[in-house]
C-alpha cells in the first residue's frame, strides 16, 4: 500500500499498477519467468529461446526455457507447470495460437500476465501484450521479391522491364499459426493485380489459403505437396517459374523437389523462391543462386522488445507498444509492439546480415 502511494504521489506515468495485481518493483526482483517456444526444429526459435533467457537473467530474474518439438499437448503440460512452480509471467510463443484457452485461463486466475511471443495467441481475452514483427509486411515483401526475381519489379520497387506470363506456385504455412493468414494476405494482396492480368499464372490453379497451407510449417509436406504439383501440372515441357515459400524450411522442400524434378541446372534454372527468417543454410542458398530471397527478423530484437515489456509489466508498469488495432485474437485486441522485417537478396546479404552482426562471414563460407 505504501509502495502504491508513494508511486501515486510521483506521478510517474510508467509506474501505474495494472488492476491484474502485477507487484511492483520490489517483489518482481528474482521472480521467475516461464518462457515456451515451439521447437528446436528451426533455427531461428533456438535463437529466440537463447536471447529471451539470457536478457531476463540479466536483468535478475529466473527463467524457464521449454521447448515442446511442435507437440501440443507437451506445451500445454510446460505451461501448466510454469504455473505451479509459480511463475510470475509467461512469455509463449505457442505451437497452435487457439489451443492454450485453458491455461491462459489459469494464468488469469493467478494473477499472471501473459505475452503472446512473436504469434498470437487466439480465442482467449487472458493474453496481456503482444510482441512481433509488422506480419502482413512479411507476406508483401515475400510477394515483391518473388515480382522482383521475375523481372516485374526493381529492387528499389520501381517497375521492371519483364512481360511475362510466369507460371507460379503459391504456399501458405500452418494454418493454426495466425502470423500464417497475414503472411498469406499480404503476399496474395501484391500479386493479386498480376494474377488477374494474367502476368503471374498459377497453372495449378491452387490459391486458396486452405488448400496451400502446410501443417506445422513441416518442409517434408512442401517437398512433397511441390512434387506433386510438377506431377500434376507441368508436363510437357512447361515450367515453373515461381515459388512464393512463407519460410526457409519450406524452401528448401520446395527447392529440393525441383532439384529431383530436373531443376538447378544452366539449362532450367530454379524457379524464383522466396523464403523467411534468414537462416543459416537458406542464406547460403541464396549466395549460391538457388534460393532467391528471404525475410530477415532481427531475433534479438524482438527478445529485446519482449524482455523490455515483461520487465515493465513485473514491475507494475505499462509497456510500450505501437499497434492497437491490427492484432485482435478473437476475443480482445492484443495491445501489439511491431517490428520491423527486412528482405534479403544475394545483393544485400553483406548490408542485412553480416554488417549488422547477425552472422559472421565466416557462418556464410
Ligand atoms: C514465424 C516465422 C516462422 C514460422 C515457422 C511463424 O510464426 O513468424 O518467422 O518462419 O513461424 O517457424
Amino acid at each position: 500500500f505504501m509502495a502504491l502511494s508513494v508511486t501515486a504521489a510521483c506521478g510517474s506515468s510508467t509506474k501505474t499498477v495494472d488492476k491484474k495485481g502485477a507487484a511492483g518493483a520490489d517483489s518482481a526482483k528474482g521472480a521467475l519467468v516461464g518462457v515456451t517456444m515451439p521447437t528446436k526444429s528451426s533455427e531461428r526459435w533456438i535463437h529466440d529461446g537463447q536471447n529471451v533467457k539470457a536478457s531476463l537473467e540479466k536483468l535478475g530474474y529466473k527463467v524457464d526455457l521449454q521447448y515442446a518439438e511442435n507437440d501440443i499437448p507437451t506445451q500445454v503440460n510446460q505451461i501448466e507447470n510454469q504455473i505451479t512452480r509459480g511463475a510470475k509471467l509467461l512469455i509463449i510463443a505457442s505451437i497452435d495460437g487457439t489451443s492454450l484457452t485453458t491455461q491462459l485461463q489459469e494464468a488469469a486466475d493467478k494473477h499472471i500476465p501473459v505475452i503472446a511471443y512473436d504469434r498470437l495467441l487466439t480465442k482467449s481475452p487472458n493474453v496481456d501484450y503482444y510482441a512481433t514483427f509488422d506480419n502482413y509486411k512479411v507476406g508483401v515483401l515475400q510477394a515483391t521479391s518473388l515480382l522482383v526475381g521475375l523481372g516485374l519489379k526493381k529492387e528499389d520497387g520501381s517497375d521492371g522491364t519483364a512481360k511475362g506470363p510466369f507460371n507460379i506456385e503459391v504456399f501458405a504455412g500452418s494454418p493454426d499459426d495466425n502470423n500464417a493468414t497475414f503472411f498469406y494476405n499480404g503476399a496474395m494482396a501484391t500479386l493479386k493485380p498480376y494474377i488477374d492480368k494474367g502476368t503471374l499464372v498459377v497453372k495449378s490453379k491452387e490459391t486458396d489459403f486452405k488448400t496451400v497451407a502446410i501443417l506445422r510449417w513441416d518442409p517434408a509436406t512442401a517437398q512433397k505437396r511441390m512434387e506433386d504439383l510438377i506431377t500434376k501440372a507441368y508436363g510437357g515441357g512447361t515450367k515453373v517459374q515461381g515459388v512464393l515459400s512463407p519460410y526457409d524450411g519450406l524452401s528448401i522442400g520446395i527447392l529440393s523437389a525441383l532439384k529431383s524434378a530436373g531443376y538447378g541446372t544452366s539449362g532450367q534454372p530454379y524457379p524464383v523462391v522466396t523464403g523467411q527468417d534468414a537462416e543459416l543454410a537458406s542464406v547460403k542458398s541464396i549466395m549460391k543462386g538457388e534460393q532467391y530471397s528471404t525475410i530477415y527478423k532481427d531475433t534479438r530484437q524482438l527478445a529485446a522488445v519482449t524482455v523490455k515489456m515483461a520487465d515493465t509489466v513485473l514491475k507494475g508498469g505499462k509497456p510500450e507498444v505501437n499497434n492497437t488495432k491490427d492484432y485482435n485474437n478473437g476475443d480482445k485486441v492484443v495491445p501489439s509492439m511491431l517490428l520491423q522485417p527486412v528482405t534479403v537478396y544475394k545483393t544485400n546479404v553483406q548490408k542485412t546480415l553480416i554488417d549488422t552482426g547477425y552472422y559472421t562471414a565466416q557462418q556464410l563460407q
